[in-house]
């Protein structure tokens, strides 16, 4: 999989220290230069002064000001299982390859038992991999090598079938129902800095798939270049912690 950061807010830490003294200042921020509006916070410098804000906003869990901030991601290659699951949330805004007006007929079947067009789980290639809900530990390599052969098999045999159900004319909207849920998509998904982090809440946790966990870490890297204080505090203070949005 690849993730990007396509844009995002210019000075997204900028934005959300304006919001947030918007609450408590008599002044208008419209009016004000970033130095005016951030003259009583406490620090040395405007670096320091956004630091000691942030903190304080994740700390008292004030997110709103963290809506302010918005990114634009772009996903490659990640399984339509991966896709089902981050979906779900609500508040991030999708794009998704389609499936109807993009059809899959030049991939070649023997490709795709190579690994190609088709997520492989690493538990199938991977004895060493135990995942969340397995019924058994480590298992030996003949066992794995059993498993690749099921999964790579399976997954060229549905291949060559939608080509076949293309060439007799079905249509790809209807063919595909015959193809993996690890088929690969991608996608172009959208969110603000506080969704960013519930979403890093619910999937960078220990508890979830190994395949939006990954997808959410490298979100998360991007995060971190683009926003710096806050998912900095972030990750030292709130990750892993299952927390929950507040007012
Ligand atoms: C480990 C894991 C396993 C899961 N397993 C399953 C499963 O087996 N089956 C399944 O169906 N789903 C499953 N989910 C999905 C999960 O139930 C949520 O639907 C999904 O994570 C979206 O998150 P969210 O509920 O926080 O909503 P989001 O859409 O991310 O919204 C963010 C927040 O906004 C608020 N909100 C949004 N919409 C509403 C609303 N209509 N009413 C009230 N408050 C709202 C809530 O506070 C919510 O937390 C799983 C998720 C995880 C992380």
């Amino acid at each position: 999989m690849e993730v990007q950061l396509l844009e995002a807010t210019e000075n997204p830490e900028e934005i959300i220290c304006k919001g947030a003294r918007n609450d408590y200042s008599e002044a208008f921020v419209g009016d004000q230069s970033f130095e005016e509006t951030m003259a009583t916070v406490d620090g040395e410098d405007i670096e320091e002064k956004k630091e000691t804000l942030i903190g304080h906003l994740l700390s008292h869990g004030h997110y709103g000001p963290f809506e302010h901030a918005n990114a634009v991601f772009a996903v490659k290659g990640i399984s339509r299982s991966c896709m089902a699951q981050i979906t779900r949330h609500r508040h991030v805004s999708f794009d998704v390859r389609s499936m109807r007006y993009v059809s899959f007929d030049e991939v070649d079947p023997a490709d795709v038992r190579e690994g190609e067009m088709v997520v492989t789980p690493p538990s199938a290639t991977d004895p060493d991999w135990v995942g969340r809900n397995q019924k058994t530990g480590q298992v030996d390599e003949e066992t794995v090598a059993e498993r690749e052969e099921v999964f790579r098999e399976s997954v060229a045999r549905s291949v060559e079938e939608y080509q076949r159900l293309l060439d007799l004319g079905m249509p790809p909207e209807d063919a595909r129902f015959v193809l993996p849920i690890g088929t690969e998509v991608n996608m172009v998904m959208s969110m603000n800095a506080r969704m960013l982090m519930h979403v890093a809440d619910m999937r960078a946790a220990a508890d979830a798939q190994w395949e939006i966990r990954e997808m959410t870490e490298r979100v998360l890297d991007l995060a971190a270049e683009w926003c710096p204080i806050t998912f900095e505090y972030y990750d030292e203070h709130m990750r892993n912690r299952k927390n929950r949005l507040a007012p």
